[in-house]
């Protein structure tokens, strides 16, 4: 309640002198209406903050959370229970189901040449899979390079140095189907990219890790944040506060009126005192140069070109009549995809249909009983974005006919929806990973969060999920929202209870 004290309703935008008086409203600028925006707005208004603004670049809030067509073209499945404030969140208000609960989910692997693998082969991918679901306690002491390619190669020389089924060729294209599954939900272009050590490290929520929003989609998170849900009466007034088509274009930090002068592409300017920016680390990569005057720190700046930002893609097949059940009307599993050399060498000539070897695999989606979902990962996924639609629609039935055509009567999908956040330039990837790198240079993602300050106040502020330990995940960049609108509501609480 002692926030409220301090907070002198302040209404107005317009130019105005520095507010040093930390007993006034202080004017506080998110830029970005992702999850990490949208968490950090609301935590502020909670607190009875009023004078908050929202710029937002796209014409829609909850950035790589985007429902389309009822599916989730970003984030998906709330990623562990415990410690997880996703988690924390939607399960006492029901929202959300453990995967496990409803689904028997296994995993085929399909060949180009459509030669089944014998058992013993399938035993040794498995126990592949399965180290890598749980890559806790790992003895990495033998890494040269450390990347995760480099563990699973001897893992994989292992598991299969007796087995005389095993070539270099399938060797290759087993491999490779492995890493593009991997890469998949990791998001580096290969696991020869990715620190071992790291991944190893990563302080996972335990529990399920694919818990899903039943007949939502994750996009129900930001109502839940801005308090829309369970009660819309007690909706805060993040929304009212946020301009979208708002795409921020400098951010100059060292200003005479105030602290912080915000200039956006449709030539508006804001005055504020502390920014709290929730860009992507992709964005932030591509134009910090730009967006920052005067320029970032050198740590800041070192921090941001040795975060790993990856690459991956989701196509969503919608069918009227779905081709995948059988007469027993049994559930599609997940179909993984691996190539022949040969026929891999085959396409990735053609410079118009390479980009089919990013995909990992098709998959059936939970309550969503006439929709499928390819998973891509790799440089492939970028190059997917640029593919007419057409042609891509055309290359995915004629791939799925020559993988699995024999088995199932396959027919064209209803509808097609890709991701685009790639080639997006307020995105440019999916989310950081921790690489080489990372790893070589010590940097942390608490490097990224560290604030800029003047006169012992933070002045610039970053969330966003690359800037949390839990990295690539809504409820990290959640987290991140609530750390730096803690950090505003702590600063001003200790000035109240000083002035008082
Ligand atoms: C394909 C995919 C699948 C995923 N799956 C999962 C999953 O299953 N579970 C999970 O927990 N997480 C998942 N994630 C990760 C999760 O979506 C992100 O970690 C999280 O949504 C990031 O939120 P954020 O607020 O940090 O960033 P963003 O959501 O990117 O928000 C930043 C906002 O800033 C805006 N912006 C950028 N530049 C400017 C500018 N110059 N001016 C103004 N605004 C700007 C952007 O438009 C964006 O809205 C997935 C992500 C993707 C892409």
């Amino acid at each position: 309640m002692r926030y409220f004290l301090v907070l002198i309703c302040c209404s107005t935008w317009a130019l105005s002198t520095a507010n040093d008086d930390l007993t006034s409203t202080p004017r506080i600028i998110i830029v970005g209406a992702g999850s990490s925006g949208i968490a950090a707005a609301s935590k502020l208004f909670e607190n009875g903050f009023t004078n908050v603004k929202v710029l937002e670049a796209e014409n829609r809030i909850g950035g790589r959370i985007h429902s389309d067509y009822l599916v989730d073209m970003g984030a998906q499945w709330v990623d562990g229970e415990k410690d997880n404030v996703a988690f924390e969140l939607a399960w006492p208000l029901g929202l959300i189901e453990r995967f496990n609960e409803n689904n028997n989910f296994t995993i085929e692997y399909c060949g180009s040449s459509r030669s089944p693998l014998s058992e013993k082969i399938l035993e040794g991918l498995n126990d592949i899979q399965a180290t890598l679901d749980d890559f806790h306690n790992i003895d990495l002491s033998n890494l040269k390079s450390g990347s995760l390619g480099e563990f699973i190669d001897a893992k994989f020389n292992e598991n299969f140095k007796n087995e005389p089924e095993m070539n270099a060729s399938l060797q290759k294209s087993l491999l490779n189907m492995l890493n593009l599954m991997k890469m998949a939900s990791d998001g580096a272009n290969s696991w020869y990219d990715l620190s071992a050590k790291k991944l190893r490290d990563y302080p996972d929520c335990e529990g399920d890790s694919v818990i899903n929003w039943k007949n939502r989609t994750y996009s129900t998170i930001l109502d839940v944040l801005m308090k829309k849900i369970p009660n819309p009466e007690d909706e805060l007034p993040v929304l009212n506060n946020t301009n979208t088509n708002s795409k921020v274009i400098k951010i100059n930090y060292n200003g005479d009126s105030a602290p912080v002068k915000i200039s956006t592409a449709d030539e508006k300017e804001y005055l504020a005192d502390h920014v709290i920016f929730t860009s992507s680390l992709g964005v932030l990569k591509a134009n910090h140069e730009q967006l920052f005057d005067p320029p970032l720190p050198e740590k800041k700046i070192s921090t941001i070109k040795n975060l790993g930002f990856g690459h991956s893609a989701k196509i969503w097949l919608y069918y009227d009549n779905p081709w995948w059940y059988s007469d027993e009307n049994k559930q599609i599993n997940g179909k993984v995809l691996f190539w022949t050399e040969d026929d891999r060498k085959k396409i990735e000539n053609i410079p118009e249909k390479k980009w089919i070897l990013g995909i990992a695999g098709f998959f059936p989606v939970e309550h969503r009983p006439k929709t499928l979902c390819i998973w891509m990962a790799s440089n492939h996924s970028i190059e997917m974005e640029s593919i007419p639609e057409d042609m891509m629609r055309n290359e995915i039935v004629e791939l799925m006919n020559k993988f699995f055509g024999h088995e199932y009567n396959i027919t064209e999908p209803t509808e097609i929806k890709r991701t685009l956040w790639n080639t997006n330039e307020n995105f440019r990837g999916i989310y950081s990973y921790h690489g080489l790198q990372t790893d070589a240079t010590n940097i942390n993602n608490a490097d990224l969060a560290e604030p800029i300050m003047q006169n012992d106040k933070p002045i610039l502020q970053f969330a966003g999920e690359a800037t949390s330990e839990h990295y690539g995940t809504v409820n990290g960049a959640i987290e991140s929202g609530w750390r730096e609108a803690n950090r505003l509501i702590n600063l001003y609480a200790n000035k109240t209870l000083l002035k008082n």
